[in-house]
């Protein structure tokens, strides 16, 4: 593969999303690798903030749940999502945090299998997706059940309710062959539950091709929704008229202002709605999936591989023995960043920052890179193997003021 930076510059201007970039507001000077962890600011975000808060909420008020279109707001957002996860429109919720939204959807899919007394779960997942598990299994007398990360079906039998995943690996960037495993569980009559935070808007997912039974995932990290915005649900259409989840409010409700003492659930997905939609970080989210018309899922896909790939060659022609690649090289087991292990990640991804390559670091000696396809360029990610090679060879991520970990990197 080509490495050289006149080689990146030429990628860059052969890319068909050749000028996404520019819908972002990127600090100068930044090589921004952290879009798996918080999405960039898409430059549309700020003004229809601004016009939400000072024109419907200011002005309009009340009367802006109707004629800004605040109820259904919620609504239209899943169904700018549903493309991208292989959804059909009108079956994606958005309004809760990934965790909430994670013990919603996992205790309804539990309670679609009541005579199963096991709950599988991954054990190096993200850790909320555990603690939810557990806090599930506890709630419904359930068994936890620990899958061996590199071959989940194996502890499946019929016993299981519901298998529990992450598609892509927050720590190693591995990814699971979704359709594979979903019907693995089927085989034995479980469920299952897919968490696709590291996965939608950088690898391509077909829920409905795949028969998978339910999915969440955020979006703030690579649809760009900013800080804390709120998390989606899907559940098959099969599943509608049976899903009873927990938190059972008013907002799921099928007549919600007829203010009814019993409670009687919506159709179809809008029973995982539980109360008043945030409609401020609804309205940013609906702004920053912009960025993502008219692109499909195929070109996101070619454009992520193409930086990961230009980086995994960079790190082993630069960095050789230095640095261990934890991220699979086959393209079909890989999402859309690339992790390295070094003893001192965390001064390795301090040094960078201090030059302005922004990674991540997680515990205990993983530096993640993250290639968020509609805006790190080919240029960038030489860049940033360049800066990495600069920090080894000077041993920069041995400095003191690296030695003291703060809690939030
Ligand atoms: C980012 C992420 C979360 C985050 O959960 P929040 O409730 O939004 O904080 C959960 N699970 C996975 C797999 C993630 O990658």
């Amino acid at each position: 593969m080509p490495t050289s930076r006149a080689d990146a510059v030429t990628a860059d201007e052969r890319s068909p999303l050749r000028g996404r970039r520019d819908l972002f507001d990127l600090p100068d000077g930044v090589v921004y690798l952290d879009g798996n962890s918080l999405g960039a600011l898409p430059r549309s975000v700020p003004d229809r903030v601004r016009r939400v808060v000072a024109q419907e909420w200011g002005v309009g008020l009340i009367s802006s749940w109707n004629s800004a279109g605040w109820v259904d707001l919620a609504r239209r957002v899943g169904d700018r999502i549903a493309p991208l996860v292989g959804a059909a429109p009108g079956d994606v919720h958005v309004g809760d945090s990934t965790s909430v939204t994670l013990f919603k959807t996992l205790v309804a899919a539990c309670r679609l299998r009541p005579d199963r007394r096991v709950l599988v779960v991954e054990p190096t997942t993200f850790p909320t997706d555990a603690y939810v598990a557990s806090g599930v299994a506890r709630l419904l007398g359930l068994e936890l059940r620990w899958c061996d990360p590199a071959d989940p079906a194996a502890v499946l039998d019929e016993d299981v309710a519901v298998l529990s995943l992450t598609h892509v690996d927050f720590r190693t960037g591995a990814m699971y062959d979704l359709a594979g495993l979903t019907a693995a569980a089927h085989g034995v009559g479980a469920l299952v539950q897919w968490d696709l935070c590291h996965s939608t808007g950088a690898v391509p997912v077909d829920l409905t091709a795949a028969d998978a039974d339910a999915a969440v995932g955020c979006t703030y990290k690579y649809l760009n929704g900013g800080p804390g915005s709120p998390a989606f649900a899907w559940v098959h259409p099969r599943h509608h008229g049976a899903w009873d989840q927990p938190v059972t409010g008013w907002f799921g409700h099928a007549h919600p202002f007829e203010m009814d003492r019993e409670f009687t659930p919506a159709d179809g997905i809008t029973r995982m709605a539980s109360g008043t939609p945030p409609v401020l970080a609804l309205s940013a989210l609906d702004s920053a999936l912009d960025a993502f018309d008219g692109v499909g899922m195929p070109a996101l896909r070619e454009a992520s591989l193409s930086l990961s790939d230009l980086f995994l060659a960079l790190v082993d022609e630069r960095l050789g023995s230095a640095v261990e690649v934890v991220t699979p090289r086959e393209h079909a087991r890989r999402g859309s960043q690339v992790s390295l292990r070094h003893p001192d990640a965390y001064g390795v991804v301090q040094a960078l920052v201090a030059r302005g390559v922004v990674g991540d670091f997680r515990t205990p000696d993983v530096a993640r890179f993250g290639f968020a396809p509609l805006y790190v360029t080919h240029t960038d990610v030489h860049d940033a193997v360049d800066h990495l090679a600069a920090v080894l060879g000077g041993e920069e991520h041995r400095r003191p003021e690296y030695a003291v970990r703060n809690a939030v990197t």
